[in-house]
């Protein structure tokens, strides 16, 4: 895991650290302006996800562990759209969002669609789109 770059990258979009571990995933913390990130874990989440983006933005993720990182740039990039209301919504959906075997497929869509989950995984795949040599430099740093 080439932490430096990693981190160097993502501070071009105004976060403030980066951190590599892989307990918690990858998330974007807008309190602490962070982003943690970890392995891509290639789990029913991770097939399904692939899927929607594929059906919703007709974008096949070509590098996941980059797409995941933009995905979390994503959110802060569009953190305006977070409200209190949505947050809500998170905490109900959150528990089961790294547990496939709880999470039904409805669930699972449900969470996708937040607007804030919608507008971070669309400007990833814009940018994604916009930039196939950042996005395979940065599948060598997992
Ligand atoms: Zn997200």
């Amino acid at each position: 895991m080439n932490e430096k770059a990693i981190d160097f990258f993502v501070r071009q979009f105004g976060v403030e650290e980066s951190f590599y571990t892989n307990k918690l995933g990858f998330m974007f913390r807008d309190d602490l302006n962070i982003i943690c990130y970890g392995k891509v874990v290639k789990n029913s989440v991770h097939k399904r996800w692939m899927k929607y983006i594929k059906q919703t933005f007709g974008y096949k993720v070509k590098y996941p562990f980059a797409f995941y990182l933009l995905h979390e740039i994503g959110h802060k990039m569009t953190m305006e759209y977070m409200t209190h209301k949505l947050e809500y919504h998170y905490m109900i959906a959150s528990p089961y969002i790294n547990e496939p075997k709880k999470m039904c497929k409805y669930m699972y869509m449900k969470y996708m669609s937040l607007p804030p989950e919608f507008l971070a995984t669309e400007w990833a795949v814009e940018y994604a789109k916009k930039h196939p040599r950042t996005m395979k430099f940065l599948e060598k740093c997992a």
